[in-house]
């Protein structure tokens, strides 16, 4: 987390609520970053994102805050919550953010804690896109949860893969073979980094399975998301197809630059403020049965008041007056 104190600054918010790690940034005009913030969700996304705006207000004291953009896996909870200009899917935010930093990006590579997606980019138009949101093989949840069992850091797993002379051939189509392929591997005696090296091989070979397979994987290829922090799953992509992943220096907050680049022309913003880190805020749901639709419609209270719903396919408890 970057930290400035000292004269009030104006920028704009990017949220990026997603379900493993909410990320808020504070940028300027130009789009450099002024302040950032990267926290697990813990599956308690409005805490997640009152806590970065508790420390954004402990960071910087007073900020000008000309507008927010909101994406990411709980945008509309994010939009409600703040009060976005801009809400928009991950796509246009990741897309956004790489063509801002380097204008002529063709490939997106994005791997987060619980999904991945591929975006192609032709003359700074997204012109294809996949994403992966089933198959936990590919994500970074995965390799947390394979790190743990393995007695490593997610932090270590790259080196040790950098390591690896003879990479293990681990079965990677999914979390079940993978896990039990390792354990296979460590029995017949392999060592531990070609079975770290052999698990980022797995996880690059189902992410082209799943995602890039008949798609041309143009350079230059740019690589975000919580994921690209391991320097092993970079070798191993780069192994893969033979091309060079380039890592921005911000990787794990692309999304989150990505909604603040959107909101920079905003006139007059929709913002709440940042005391709304210290309101009560919860959700609760139910399934409306007013129609064989059966939506399920989500609702966010402030003490006991509902503030916000969503989720209704016609709309009528959104628009309720309370
Ligand atoms: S919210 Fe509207 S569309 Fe959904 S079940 Fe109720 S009446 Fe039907």
């Amino acid at each position: 987390m970057t930290s400035l104190k000292g004269e009030e600054l104006k920028g704009y918010l990017g949220i990026d609520v997603g379900s493993v790690t909410t990320k808020v940034v504070l940028i300027d005009y130009d789009g450099s970053v002024l302040w950032n913030s990267y926290r697990r969700t813990m599956g308690q996304p409005i805490r997640a994102l009152q806590s970065a705006f508790s420390s954004l207000k402990k960071d910087l004291g007073g900020v000008d805050i000309r507008g927010v953009g909101a994406t990411g896996s709980g945008r509309k909870l994010a939009d409600h919550i703040a009060g976005a200009d801009r809400v928009k899917n991950e796509i246009t935010a990741h897309a956004v953010s790489a063509i801002h930093l380097l204008p002529n990006v063709r490939t997106i590579v994005e791997i987060g804690g619980q999904d991945s997606k591929l975006i192609l980019i032709r003359n700074g138009v997204v012109t294809d896109f996949s994403m992966n949101t089933v198959c936990a093989a590919g994500t970074g949840s995965f390799l947390e949860h394979q790190a743990a069992r393995l007695g490593i850091s997610i932090g270590e797993l790259g080196s040790y893969a950098l390591r690896s002379a003879s990479p293990a051939r681990i079965a990677g189509r999914c979390t079940v073979f993978a896990e039990s392929d390792m354990i296979h591997k460590q029995q017949m005696g392999h060592n531990l980094e070609d079975i770290v090296a052999g698990l980022c091989d797995a996880l690059a070979r189902n992410y082209l399975n799943n995602l890039a397979r008949g798609k041309d994987l143009s350079s230059p290829i740019i690589f975000q998301g919580g994921v690209a922090a391991n320097p092993g799953i970079k070798a191993a992509f780069e192994r893969e197809i033979n091309k060079e992943f380039i890592i921005p220096g911000h990787y794990p907050i692309m999304g989150a630059i990505g909604a603040a680049l959107l909101v920079r022309d905003t006139k007059d913003t929709r913002f709440k403020g940042l005391s709304v880190s210290e309101q009560r805020l919860y959700t609760s749901s139910f399934y409306c049965s007013d129609c064989p639709n059966t939506c399920g419609v989500i609702e966010i209270n402030d003490s006991e008041k509902v503030i916000a719903r969503w989720g209704d396919s016609c709309g009528k408890w959104a628009n309720m007056e309370e």
